[in-house]
Order: structure tokens, then C-alpha cells, then sequence
């Protein structure tokens, strides 16, 4: 291909041309639409769109200038207008038990200021969990959660929640051709990232339109091409768009319930006044594609001497009978400032032990990452941060 065959006559000059735009998180027609406007023809445009999306999410392109399939003359058209730049890194910490957290920076948008959110990744035997953020901060205020008393909220775009996932899989090199199939403790197929949850900071369903691009895009075949079984959304019960939720992402749904009745689940999850419990679960028995192969989750913090008693226990049995369910008893993960306590150990043994003989797997869900403070939903902490740098520096004096 000639550059006279694609580009336009009239290439706009440096000057002219605006900020550049990611192409990182845009749709498809997105894609052929900047082509487009950069001169490449109509008949050429489903083939470049192609390329570039193999580029981007299957080889992990950073720049332009590495889509060597595509000829110097686009290269540089491109770089001229676009970027696929990630986040500045700004933190990244290794648990001892191979848990990841890291800490992003991405520029301003139009008035607004740069924002920092964080991501996690928890490598299990059979699988790799990363754990994504779909705002900054969030409105709801759960009292339980840290990222709820954070003050700047605001969307994250698609690009923001796609570049989390690229920018893992760079730091964990887990690009096909890399992957180590067949390597002890691997998950499927050898890819690390095997799942994504989005169980970081912020509602995402207060995000609905940029988290159903970003997360189609995860789950699109020909790229990240995570099968949307292994991609499970989190919401604290936003009921109205429940039913979107099944019907226009077809994700795995994990419903934060926290607690068997109204006055205090208004106390703990906010959001239960405007849409009561009752109200939710008639949601999620109406959730599409519901079945005991698509069972949805519910999340149950343990709050000692809060939610945690076996009256509770049976409660939450009799409310989910009827809906194909996983029970998900999470250990609260205190943050500083924080009034509640994680229940003792004994006493989640014995709650799940009420659960599990009603015949409901309901696995407690390990700390990970303590040292950390990593846990998905225990965002941003106050944690001693070993600057990227050091880290950096640290892993060169490893390596000799
Ligand atoms: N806003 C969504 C998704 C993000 S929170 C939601 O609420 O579902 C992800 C999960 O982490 C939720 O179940 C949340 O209740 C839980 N969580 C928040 N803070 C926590 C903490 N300190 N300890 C344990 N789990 C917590
Ligand atoms: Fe927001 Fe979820 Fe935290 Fe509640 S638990 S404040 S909905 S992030």
C-alpha cells in the first residue's frame, strides 16, 4: 500500500491537528472512523480496523511505530493523531503471595484534574482474577468500604477501564506467545489473566455505558478475548439497570447484599433505600440467561457483632431459596478510621457452615494480599506505597 493510495491530499498539518486521542477502549467503528478521517479509503477500512485491533489487543502495541504490517506512511499518520499511551504507573506492589496492586495515573480531561485508581491482581491455581476500577471514588458511601468516604468521583472513560487490563498484561507480560501453557499453577490455557471482576472502586453500573464498550472489548474474540463467563460485574444493587445488565453485556453478575434485612442493609449499603431487598432479588430471579450453570454471587462482608450471626446465617438461606446462587463470605478488610471489625474466624466457619448445608457452596474468600492491603474493594489504602521507582531500581540490582 502507497500513502497515495490511502491518505487523503489534504493531511492536516501538525499545528492543526488537536490533542491526540487514545485509540485504546474505541469501538470498532470508533477505529475505522479515525482511519477514515486520516484518508485511508472506504475499501480498506474493515482490513486496517482489523490490524489495528490484532495490534492493540492481541500483541500489546504500545506505539505506532511496532505494527510493522502496517506501512511507514499510516504509522506515522497515525502517531500524528493518536496515542496508546497507558497510565503513568505510579505505585506497583507484589504481595507475598504474588498478589498485585497497582496504582495508575491518568491525565486531566478537559477541565478536570489527573486522577489516580487503582488495580489488582490475584493469581489463584486455576485462575488469574484482575480486579477492576470503574470510577473514581464512588457516590454511595457504603460504611463498610473505604472507597466510599473518598470525595473526587467521577466516570472512568472505556479507554481508562481497557488501558487497566493492557497495562496489566504488560507489567505480567501475558500477551499470547508468551503465555506458559501447561505450567504448574497456571490458569487456563496459560494466560494470567484468566478473569476479570469489576470489583474495584466505583459502581459500575453509575457507569453503565463505558463499562458495557470497555467490557465488550474484553470479551471481544478477537483480541482480549475473555469468555464473558470469566468476566463477573459487582453492583451494590442498582436495580433498574439489572436487567440491562443481563440483556446488552451478558456478563456474570455479583450482587453486594451484606445483609438479610432492610434497616440494616439501609444502615450498611445506602443505595437499599431507594431499591429494597425485596425488590433486588425479584431482580436478580428475573436476571437473563439465569441458570444453575450462570448462578449469580452474593457478596457478604463479615461484620463482626454486625451481620454475622446464625439467625443471619438462616435468613440468607430462606431469602435466596429459588435463585441459582454462590454464597461469597468476604472477611471485612479493615481500613484506618474504620468503627467495624472483621468477625472472628470461628464465627465465619460456622456461618458458612448454615450456608453450605443448605446445600450453597460458599467459599470464604481468602485474604489476599494483606500485606498489601489489596482485596478487591479495599481500594487506595493508606498503606506504606513503595514508590514505582525504588521498585524498579530494586528489580535491576535483582537482575544483576
Ligand atoms: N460498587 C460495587 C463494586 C465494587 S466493591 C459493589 O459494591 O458491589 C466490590 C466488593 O467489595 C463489594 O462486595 C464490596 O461490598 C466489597 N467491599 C468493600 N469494602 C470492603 C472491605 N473493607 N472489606 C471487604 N469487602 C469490601
Ligand atoms: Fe461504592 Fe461498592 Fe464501596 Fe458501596 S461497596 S461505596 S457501592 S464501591
Amino acid at each position: 500500500m502507497s500513502l497515495h493510495d490511502t491518505l487523503a491530499e489534504t493531511e492536516p498539518t501538525a499545528t492543526a491537528v488537536a490533542s491526540e486521542t487514545s485509540l485504546i477502549g474505541q469501538s470498532r467503528e470508533a477505529l475505522g472512523e479515525a482511519l477514515r478521517s486520516i484518508g485511508v479509503a472506504d475499501k480498506q477500512i474493515r482490513m486496517r480496523t482489523a490490524q489495528l485491533w490484532n495490534w492493540i489487543y492481541v500483541r500489546g502495541a504500545t506505539d505506532f511505530d511496532a505494527m510493522t504490517s502496517v506501512s511507514k506512511d499510516l504509522r506515522a499518520a497515525l502517531a500524528r493523531r493518536h496515542t496508546l499511551r497507558r497510565p503513568e504507573i505510579v505505585d506497583e506492589q507484589i504481595s507475598s503471595d504474588g498478589t498485585r496492586k497497582w496504582l495508575f495515573r491518568f491525565p486531566s480531561r478537559g477541565a478536570g484534574r489527573p486522577v489516580e485508581i487503582e488495580t489488582v491482581y490475584i493469581p489463584e491455581a486455576d485462575r488469574g482474577t484482575l480486579c477492576l476500577s470503574s470510577q473514581v471514588g464512588c457516590t454511595l458511601a457504603c460504611t463498610f468500604c473505604h472507597t466510599g468516604t473518598q470525595k473526587l468521583v467521577r466516570n472512568l472513560t472505556a479507554e481508562e477501564i481497557v488501558a487497566q487490563i493492557l497495562t496489566a498484561r504488560d507489567r505480567l507480560d501475558d500477551y499470547p506467545g508468551r503465555w506458559r501453557e501447561g505450567t504448574a499453577g497456571t490458569p487456563e490455557g496459560g494466560r494470567l489473566i484468566s478473569n476479570i471482576v469489576m470489583m474495584g472502586m466505583g459502581e459500575p453500573l453509575y457507569n453503565f455505558d463505558n463499562v458495557k464498550q470497555a467490557l465488550a472489548i474484553a470479551a471481544d474474540g478477537d483480541g482480549i478475548g475473555l469468555s464473558k463467563r470469566r468476566i463477573t460485574l459487582s453492583t451494590s444493587g442498582v436495580v433498574p439497570m439489572i436487567p440491562r445488565t443481563g440483556a446488552e453485556m451478558g456478563v456474570m453478575l455479583a450482587i453486594s447484599l451484606h445483609a438479610v434485612r432492610d434497616d440494616l442493609r439501609d444502615e450498611l449499603v445506602p443505595l437499599n433505600r431507594k431499591y429494597p431487598i425485596t425488590d433486588l432479588l425479584d431482580a436478580c430471579r428475573a436476571y437473563p440467561g439465569l441458570s444453575n450453570a450462570r448462578r449469580i454471587t452474593f457478596e457478604y462482608v463479615m461484620l463482626k457483632e454486625v451481620n454475622d450471626s446464625l439467625a443471619d446465617a438462616r435468613e440468607l438461606v430462606r431469602l435466596l431459596k429459588g435463585i441459582p446462587a454462590k454464597i461469597n463470605l468476604i472477611p471485612f478488610n479493615p481500613w484506618p478510621g474504620t468503627a467495624y471489625e472483621c468477625s472472628d474466624w470461628d464465627q465465619i466457619e460456622r456461618f458458612a457452615e448454615v450456608v453450605n448445608r443448605a446445600g450453597y457452596a460458599s467459599p470464604i474468600r481468602t485474604p489476599r494480599g494483606r500485606d498489601i492491603l489489596a482485596a478487591c474493594g479495599q481500594l487506595k489504602s493508606e498503606s506504606e506505597r513503595l514508590h514505582i521507582r525504588e521498585r524498579m531500581a530494586l528489580e535491576a540490582m535483582i537482575a544483576g
